[in-house]
């Protein structure tokens, strides 16, 4: 099976003629084509997108941009099967999470059909400024060509993160599926065409990001980049778009903490931290990946952490049971399991740390527990992605909130305990942008979504994912006849 690109709704070859492999990490078999986008089809995509910016698509409200959404909201619903079962081929994963991903796009496309209509209301209204002479409108307009980069943790629903605004303000847009997981993202673009959206809105090109990326990045006739992925493609990408000061909105890395005390119960610490580092293989930008534990209630612990964590069944995301998938390619295999040999130099190695022993093919790593990590420890310190917790022990409040402090990401932190007065005051004290009390890693899509430092620039979700494609503006009339007095008086 082969695909092309989605540009000016039309299905197109590369202006290179090339293809990319597409491969199932649970096999590691190719099982799909995609083309290998360049620079000729970014320029292709982009001048679609700002053909449909200035037609028709401009003088839409929101409420037939609302339409539109459901209507994308409710063919991702019925496909629902089919589109989780591509996500477990592409991205190994297992198939309820898969199924789990796709609701969420499909509610994704729901919220901002809410919002665009809500965006209606919102023309027109008044700021009140503190002279009467004067009246204050407010105007929000669509950013205009919008380039959306995105990662393979999570394919069609980070793609939707930021389609479903940048529908709901009225821009237009180029997505950039990772390379890893293009399927999907085409298959959106095939879904939203059908919905009635016009042709260029949405184009999606494919390819590697160096080729297409980085193109849509530098690109002059973007004017807003939406990216996800790593703090070094951040950085490249916000260079890029400090060139011609595109805005730019930034989801990044992280290395998040999960600080438990000694009155927490310890079934549900359990139950949380599996689930914050083993959940998608650990690849999740939130996961819980460095756990700060009170020295008491430690070795108890880290004796249960080790019995749950032998117990998860490993193995291809489409067979049933299936609670730990394969990580997504080669390169993903290759950079966790070097940090899992840096932390056997670093740490006490609890458990796992290899190959599933009934699996000789796929990217499958064991999930991988060290205690005594040091904080100065590389694992401790850098964002590996994948099944790996660090664990460390501290005496007091204070000292934990520094440890979890201590790290250049500031994108999520988790506290447990009993003392809600204590968690909340934990909560306040973290420097991150999502914090989590008596739980890891639940996420809504109506609050907001984003890091602090290294962690990106920024938030999505909610009204605050809308707000980044528009462009709110005012438009100030003087109402009175009188002179305004500079000169005239
Ligand atoms: P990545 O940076 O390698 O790639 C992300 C995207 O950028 C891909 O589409 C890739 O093709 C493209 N790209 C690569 N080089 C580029 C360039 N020079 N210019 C423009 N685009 C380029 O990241 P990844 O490995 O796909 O994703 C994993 C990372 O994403 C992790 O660091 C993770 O924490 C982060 N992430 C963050 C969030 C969040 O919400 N903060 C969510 C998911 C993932």
């Amino acid at each position: 099976m082969q695909s092309k690109h989605f540009i000016d709704g039309q299905w197109r070859e590369s202006a290179g003629g090339g293809l990319l492999d597409v491969i199932n990490p649970a096999t590691e078999q190719v099982f799909h084509q995609v083309a290998a986008g360049n620079a000729a089809d970014v320029d292709a995509a982009v001048a679609a997108a700002k053909a449909a910016m200035q037609g028709p698509w401009r003088r839409t409200t929101g409420k037939d941009r609302a339409k539109i959404l459901r209507a994308i909201a409710e063919a991702i619903t019925s496909e629902q099967q089919a589109l989780a079962e591509i996500e477990v081929r592409d991205n190994g994963k297992p198939l309820p999470e898969a199924l789990g991903d796709i609701g969420d796009a499909a509610y994704c496309f729901n919220l901002y059909a809410t919002y665009a209509e809500e965006l209606d209301a919102r023309q027109g209204s008044r700021i009140e400024v503190p002279d009467a002479r004067f009246d204050c409108r407010l105007k929000y307009m669509p950013v205009g060509v919008a380039g959306l980069i995105v990662p393979w943790n999570y394919p069609l629903l980070m793609a939707a993160w930021k389609v479903a605004p940048a529908i709901a303000a009225g821009c237009t847009m180029v997505l950039k599926p990772s390379e890893f997981t293009p399927l999907t993202a085409l298959e959106l673009a095939r879904i939203a065409h059908a919905a009635g959206l016009p042709n260029g809105v949405l184009n999606v090109v494919t390819g590697y990001g160096r080729d297409t990326g980085a193109r849509l990045a530098l690109h002059q006739d973007v004017r807003k980049l939406a990216f996800t992925g790593s703090v070094a493609t951040g950085i490249s990408v916000a260079t890029a778009a400090a060139q011609d000061i595109k805005s730019v909105s930034l989801e990044l890395g992280g290395k998040s903490p999960i600080v438990v005390f000694d009155d927490a119960d310890v079934e549900q610490v359990v139950e949380w931290t599996m689930f914050g580092i083993f959940w998608n293989q650990g690849q999740v930008c939130s996961a819980t990946s460095r756990m700060i534990v009170e020295q008491g209630i430690a070795p108890k612990l880290i004796d249960r952490l080790s019995a749950e964590a032998k117990k998860i069944t490993i193995g291809d995301g489409m067979k049933d049971g299936t609670l730990l998938g394969p990580l997504v390619s080669a390169q993903q295999h290759k950079k966790v399991t070097g940090y899992i040999e840096t932390g056997r130099g670093e740490a006490t190695l609890v458990t796992g740390g290899g190959r599933p022993a009934h699996l000789n093919t796929g990217y499958f790593v064991e999930p991988t527990i060290f205690a005594d990590v040091k904080p100065s420890a590389r694992i401790w310190n850098e964002e590996i992605f994948g099944p790996v917790l660090a664990v460390t022990t501290f005496k007091s409040e204070d000292e934990a909130v520094a440890l979890a402090n201590t790290s250049e990401f500031g994108l999520a932190a988790a506290v447990m305990s009993a003392d809600l007065a204590r968690a909340e005051r934990v909560a306040d004290a973290f420097e991150a942008g999502v914090c989590w009390i008596n739980c890891s890693q639940p996420n809504f899509l109506e609050p907001p979504w984003g890091g602090m430092k290294k962690s990106g620039v920024g938030r999505e979700l909610g009204t605050w994912g809308l707000n980044n494609f528009l462009e709110p503006k005012q438009v100030l009339t003087y109402k009175s006849t009188e002179p305004w007095g500079w000169y005239l008086k």
